[in-house]
């Protein structure tokens, strides 16, 4: 596949100019104006709130909490809230671009958001972190909403954190509204499927990218980076369709077995182990980053953002790239990758099937109804799939590489739809 040298917009490797520098190259191959263009760059909308919190101790304390919206063009926003002390604003605007691409990819009729509050949740009681959900949830009452802008969970926040919101957001609006938020626990309108949902679309786009590289799945090898939510589901989900996991990796170090591993075998041993990786046996173990640049047909990075990078791009022996994680590769490392003929399905597009089954949570609870887990499956399988040959029948169109073609679907249909609703 012919390729779009990109010229040189950033010098460093921070993931989100990457982000940033793909959407300008997408931008200028699909000749957008530079009006458009400026209204994309900028978020739509940014919150900054304090948030005094009575303590366990009775101090007060005062926190600083944030939203941006990118875009809601294509309907209410949908992000993540983070609590992490490393919380801030560029960041949060950085990432609701992000979820903007992301929804659009796999076309599910939401725009990206992001928030987040500066703590840190591992030094906090659980009722301290309660009284700060609610304060935050009031604080931004007025911009959260199910048709307006849709709260999820994201790096210290889950099912608790979020049963908290619609408890609050409910009581505040005088009725039960779980529509308002997702990644509820199940009893409290969350949806069946969510929990293997991202790694079961990296499985979908995996095997869809294999087919076109004419990759017999079984048989394939396959290495994955990172056995947390995403990882152990790809792993086991690929594994089922014939493919041999040879390498697994957590932040103990990386497991080698040219056999494959039984992955059902290794979650079960990971589950009673504390979470850990650490003393499994039948597996070699080795480096943790020797996992990169092992000898395997499919390379899975799902741990964590900035892994394949100038430093080790040129050592990468695998024939396909799926992205897990948010971020994996640079964007400098993007070309030597490509020079090397390895084909990247990128992260808006492989790891949207998490994103596709929250907006199954919220269509159910709209519809006051629960699907089952094979409805949700199968549904969320076939979109996947759809996006995946979106993105490909772009790639070949614009002759470039899946990544930038899978921006140039978002940006298209983004960009598109600000047209036909105008503006002031
Ligand atoms: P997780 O916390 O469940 O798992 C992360 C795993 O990666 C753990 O096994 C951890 O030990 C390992 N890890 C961390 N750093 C590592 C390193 N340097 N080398 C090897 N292993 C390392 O997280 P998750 O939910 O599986 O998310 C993984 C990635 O996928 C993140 O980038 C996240 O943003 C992205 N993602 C997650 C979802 C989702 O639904 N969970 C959706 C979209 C994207």
């Amino acid at each position: 596949m012919g390729y779009i040298e990109p010229a040189p917009i950033v010098d460093h490797e921070n993931p989100f100019e990457s982000m940033m520098s793909r959407f300008k190259i997408a931008s200028e191959i699909l000749g957008l104006d530079e009006e458009i263009y400026n209204v994309l760059k900028s978020p739509a909308k940014q919150v900054a709130v304090s948030l005094p919190i009575t303590m366990d101790d009775e101090s007060i304390r005062v926190f600083e909490g944030f939203r941006v919206i990118h875009s809601n063009i294509l309907g209410p926003s949908k992000g993540g809230i983070r609590y992490d002390p490393a919380v801030n604003i560029d960041e949060m605007k950085a990432l609701a671009a992000w979820m903007t691409w992301k929804c659009a990819v796999v076309d599910i009729p939401y725009g990206g958001a992001k928030g987040g509050i500066i703590c840190n949740p591992r030094e906090m009681s659980s009722g301290e972190i309660e009284r700060l959900t609610r304060a935050y949830t009031m604080s931004m009452f007025e911009i959260f909403g199910p048709d307006k802008d849709i709260p999820a969970p994201d790096m210290g926040t889950g099912p608790r954190e979020m049963a908290w919101l619609m408890d609050q957001y409910s009581r505040a609006v005088g009725h039960t509204t779980i529509s308002v938020v997702t990644g509820k626990p199940l009893v409290l309108g969350g949806s069946l499927g969510r929990t293997e949902a991202t790694g079961r679309g990296v499985m979908v786009t995996t095997l869809a990218a294999m087919e076109k590289l004419r990759i017999n799945p079984y048989g394939a090898t396959c290495a994955v980076q990172g056995f947390g939510n995403v990882g152990s589901f790809a792993a086991l989900l690929l594994e089922e369709r014939g493919v041999k996991i040879i390498a697994i990796s957590d932040l103990s170090g990386a497991y080698y077995n040219k056999d494959g591993l039984d992955i059902e075998k290794v979650i079960a041993y990971r589950d009673a182990n504390k979470g850990t990786l650490e003393g499994l046996a039948d597996a070699e173990k080795i480096a943790r980053n020797e996992l990169l640049t092992l000898e395997a047909d499919v390379l899975i990075p799902a741990a964590t953002e900035d892994v394949i990078t100038v430093k080790n791009a040129d050592k990468i022996k695998a024939k396909l790239i799926v992205e897990g994680a948010n971020g994996p590769t640079s964007y400098k490392a993007d070309s030597i990758i490509h020079d090397k003929g390895i084909v990247v399905i990128p992260d808006i597009l492989a790891n949207a099937g998490g994103v596709t089954v929250s907006y199954f949570e919220w269509v159910q609870n709209r519809q006051g109804y629960k699907w089952t887990r094979e409805r949700v499956n199968r549904r969320s399988d076939r979109i996947m799939k759809d996006a995946f040959e979106k993105v490909y029948e772009t790639a070949v169109k614009y002759k470039v590489s899946f990544r930038i073609a899978a921006y140039i679907v978002a940006i298209d249909k983004v960009a598109k739809t600000y047209k036909y609703r105008g503006g002031y």
